[in-house]
């Protein structure tokens, strides 16, 4: 199984499960290289993670989010398919890296991370890989703290 970050071909699976009644079998994985977590599953996806929003209630992790705010900053822009992947599975692996675990006692393995954190991330890989997506997406999540430093950056680009 490829990791979907590096493309190592060498995964370890660190456990195995039947889910709906034994009709598909979910299968949590690591890269041997660099150590990326993933379960195959129909698609590669993120378990057991938890948003905290800046109210402080959290949420189920939900791909599609990230992609849709990563899509919006990127419209038009001149990035592929393939290239959009890489975005996606380099955030999902630093969301993993930095998440924590989570304190609550039922769910021994459930890991979270704020949502702010996530629009950092994104941020960081958006800056290398478009620097108009980059704007676009900082605007959004107001990570400037003023409107100088907004337009310090829009001429760092310009
Ligand atoms: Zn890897």
């Amino acid at each position: 199984m490829q990791c979907p970050v590096c493309h190592n071909k060498d995964s370890k699976v660190i456990d195995s499960r039947s889910i709906e009644e034994g009709i598909a079998i979910r299968r949590r994985r690591e890269c041997e290289k660099c150590k990326f977590r993933f379960s195959t599953y129909e698609e590669v996806e993120i378990l057991d993670l938890s948003v905290v929003k800046q109210d402080g209630r959290r949420e189920n992790y939900i791909r599609e989010k990230v992609e849709n705010g990563l899509k919006r900053a990127l419209e038009k822009r001149p990035v592929d398919q393939e290239a959009f992947k890489r975005l996606v599975s380099h955030v999902e692996r630093d969301i993993q890296l930095k998440s924590k675990s989570a304190s609550s006692k039922n769910n021994g393995t459930r890991r979270e991370i704020e949502t702010s954190k996530i629009g950092e991330i994104a941020i960081k890989y958006l800056k290398e890989l478009d620097p108009v997506a980059y704007i676009r997406f900082a605007s959004v999540y107001k990570s400037f703290k003023d409107i100088d430093s907004f337009k310090k950056e829009l001429k760092k680009i310009s």
